[in-house]
């Protein structure tokens, strides 16, 4: 999952992760690519469309 410059840093996402692999950092999310599972229930739940699977 990649997070696009789309992000406004409203940090939903953040509280939609069952893995805790999302921060905020400079109003950014950014995922951890180690914990992530690749559940999207993050990408469902931007109101902003900004987080996207990988290529
Ligand atoms: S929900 Fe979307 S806009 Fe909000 S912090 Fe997460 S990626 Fe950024
Ligand atoms: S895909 Fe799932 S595990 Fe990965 S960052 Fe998003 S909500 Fe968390």
């Amino acid at each position: 999952m990649y997070v696009d410059d789309n992000c406004t840093g409203c940090g939903i996402c953040v509280g939609s992760c069952p893995m805790e692999a999302i921060a905020l950092v400079e109003v950014k999310a950014v995922i951890d690519k180690e914990m992530c599972i690749e559940c999207t229930a993050c990408a469902y739940d931007c109101p902003f469309e900004a987080i996207h699977e990988d290529d």
